[in-house]
């Protein structure tokens, strides 16, 4: 049985927000591990949405893309729902929950009505982000565990490990492999 999908959700509404642009707000009291609402969008592959915004001005981070896997990435932008409103936060009160290559958004606290959602995109740094990339995706989340960015790590990586290093060094598993927000939501 799929997995029915959730275009519309009773727990929220959308409306302008403090943080950036709209965001979504809780429209009722929503318990801790609600599955808030489905990411929606055009499903299209890496090479599609690099297609699609070839144009995009690279220093403006508002599109809605969000990559699922290395496969499929989901463009709220064309066929979205309100699911794109979400805004980044560094402490937020929901988790985007990664599911048959479907995204959902999952509240990880108990949110009170009126209260802005938000979850931690986790922006994936690439070898060819340009230099401006954390001002491009500066945060202002207010959380006092603001990183200052929407990227993770909150710090450009060491290009080269030395060899010797590097031996001692023991490989940690990614927090989350595959269900990464990586490019998050770019808005
Ligand atoms: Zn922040």
């Amino acid at each position: 049985m799929p997995i029915p999908e959730m275009r519309t959700s009773r727990w929220i509404e959308v409306r302008n927000s403090p943080i950036h642009g709209k965001g979504v707000f809780a429209a009722r009291r929503i318990p801790k591990g609600t599955r808030v609402i489905e990411y929606l969008g055009d499903r299209i592959t890496h090479k599609q949405a690099d297609d699609r915004y070839e144009d995009h001005d690279p220093n403006d981070n508002h599109t809605f893309l969000f990559i699922v896997d290395r496969h499929v990435v989901i463009d709220a932008g064309v066929g979205g729902n309100g699911a794109r409103f979400i805004n980044h936060s560094c402490d937020g009160n929901c988790e985007s929950v990664i599911q048959e290559r479907r995204v959902f958004i999952e509240s990880t606290r108990l949110i009170e009505k009126g209260e802005e959602l938000g979850y931690d995109y986790e922006i994936g740094r690439e070898k060819d982000d340009p230099d401006n990339v954390d001002e491009i995706f500066a945060c202002r989340c207010g959380s006092p565990k603001c990183r200052g960015t929407m990227l993770y790590p909150a710090e450009k990586p060491v290009k080269k490990v030395p060899k010797k290093k590097a031996k001692k060094t023991v490989k940690k598993p990614a927090k989350k492999p595959v269900s990464r927000a990586k490019a998050g939501r770019r808005r």
